[in-house]
């Protein structure tokens, strides 16, 4: 009986659906079914979906297998959530090298999308630190892949979307901390050149760095941001936070709480709330790093149509006309957006075939789906990325076009007419049916 799952963006599909609760029960579906191995379902867009085809859930499989306190070295089944990692290793004195802005992603997800976090521009992506992995192929064999076996198999793997196979188990490297506390400083600018500035300023004093700005706020170089940047305490408490209490957004709210006035106040206060905390203090990490988890089933505020959320990344020739072009472009259309986060990635090459970061500057906001309005703004917007020589990120996009995920993947066409040697033939998903299977491929 299919059963109807969504994305974290409320994008929607039709599957089968099946969580073993050990590795040993993990099968595929018969062709000519597909399979997808499904985890938190945070990605926003299809790339978590698979319509039409069989979803197999991790959320059982989320063991952990070998802790090496000595070298830093976690084994642990692919469903595992951060959360649940951090849990295990805060208190040891040990934190993942790359998160996310949500601690509710799974092990295998965090590969399969080769995830990047406010350090990238130091640590690189969550792939730089997996050491081997194991995969689950559909011919049945389990091949355990590292940067010295099978390493092209690997190098599809990280940043694959899940197409490679199905991730068993993740070894990872984690490092040390000297507390849980966080040192940050939280910096008011107003241009996009004070961003700029404070970027080139920050990145070789603060491991982690990001800001959030007004996109609404933004007329020629003007623009209203918080900087936030920090280091790990050296010293001081090391407690894992649990989730504790988190307010919930109601299941029905009024059209108005979306209308481009609130979202002015709401990121007006927003403004005035950072301006007043502006300065160094120290934090928890989980404030620091996952704020949106204070809030459960925050998606939710757009309304049953749910929303798009659009990442793009471009070099840094371009940086800084590409960013100011988009912002003209989304002021211009009062598509407003809650938050937007702009970052610096970092110079380090990416391992994954299909790795989404790249050095140069990411911007990251959110769109209420308004329909044909919403979907015409973002091919203007991705003029002005595929232009400056950008990419688009999978994990967050629904509508990217084929032509635009070949633009997005480094090498282009021979990129993916590589990957396809290690593609599993068995797995699919809405997103790859999307743009890959159409006049575009390879
Ligand atoms: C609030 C929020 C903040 C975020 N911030 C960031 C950020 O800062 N940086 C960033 O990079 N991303 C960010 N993301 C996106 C998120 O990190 C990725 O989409 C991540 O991959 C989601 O993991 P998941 O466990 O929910 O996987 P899902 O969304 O369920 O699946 C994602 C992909 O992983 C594959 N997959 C999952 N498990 C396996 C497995 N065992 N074997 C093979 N393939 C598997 C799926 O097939 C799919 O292709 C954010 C998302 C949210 C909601």
């Amino acid at each position: 009986m299919p059963t109807r799952l969504h994305s974290w963006g409320l994008r929607t599909a039709l599957s089968e659906f099946r969580e073993p609760a050990f590795l040993g029960d993990l099968r595929f579906a018969k062709a000519p079914l597909s399979t997808l191995a499904v985890g938190l379902g945070r990605s926003y867009g299809d790339s978590g979906l698979n319509d039409g085809g069989l979803a197999v859930s991790t959320l059982s499989l989320k063991r952990l297998i070998e802790f090496d306190d000595f070298g830093g070295l976690l084994r642990a089944e692919s469903g595992a959530s951060l959360y649940e990692l951090l849990q295990f290793l805060v208190p040891r004195g040990f934190f993942l090298p790359v998160v996310p802005g949500t601690q509710y992603v799974t092990l295998g997800g965090a590969v399969a999308n080769d995830i990047h976090g406010k350090n990238h521009h130091r640590a690189g992506n969550f792939g730089h630190h997996v050491t081997r992995l194991e995969l689950l192929r559909s011919n049945g064999e389990r091949v355990v892949c590292s940067r010295d076996e099978h390493a092209e198999l690997f190098r599809a793997t990280v940043g694959g979307l899940g197409l490679t196979g199905i991730i068993t188990w993740v070894e990872i490297r984690v490092p040390r901390i000297g507390s849980s506390l966080i040192d940050q400083e939280i910096i008011p600018f107003s241009s996009l050149d004070d961003y700029f500035e404070l970027s080139e300023e920050s990145d070789s004093t603060h491991e982690f760095t990001m800001s959030w700005v007004d996109v609404l706020s933004s007329k020629g170089n003007e623009l209203r941001g918080l900087y936030m940047r920090g280091n790990w305490a050296p010293s001081g408490e090391r407690a894992f936070y649990p989730s504790g209490r988190v307010a919930r957004v109601p299941v029905k709210l009024p059209e108005f709480v979306l209308s481009t006035s609130s979202v002015k106040a709401f990121n007006s206060l927003y403004a005035l709330k950072g301006r007043m905390q502006s300065g160094a203090s120290q934090t928890a990490y989980r404030p620091f790093f996952f704020p949106l988890d204070a809030v459960s089933d925050w998606n939710r505020i757009y309304g049953r149509r749910g929303f798009y959320q659009y990442q793009m990344v471009v070099p840094p020739a371009h940086a800084r006309d590409a960013t100011r072009a988009l912002l003209n472009e989304i002021t211009l259309s009062g598509e407003g957006s809650f938050l937007a986060v702009l970052k610096h990635f970092g110079a380090r090459e990416s391992d994954g075939l299909l790795s989404f970061p790249r050095e140069g500057v990411t911007l990251a906001l959110d769109f209420a789906d308004r329909g044909a309005e919403t979907l015409k703004l973002f091919e203007r917007l991705d003029k002005i990325v595929f232009e400056a020589g950008g990419a688009l990120y999978a994990a967050k996009d629904a509508r990217m076009s084929p032509a635009g995920f070949v633009a997005s993947v480094k090498g282009g066409h021979g990129t993916l007419r590589e990957f396809a040697k290690y593609r599993d033939p068995a797995l699919s998903s809405s997103f790859w049916r999307r743009v890959m299977e159409s006049e575009a491929s390879p």
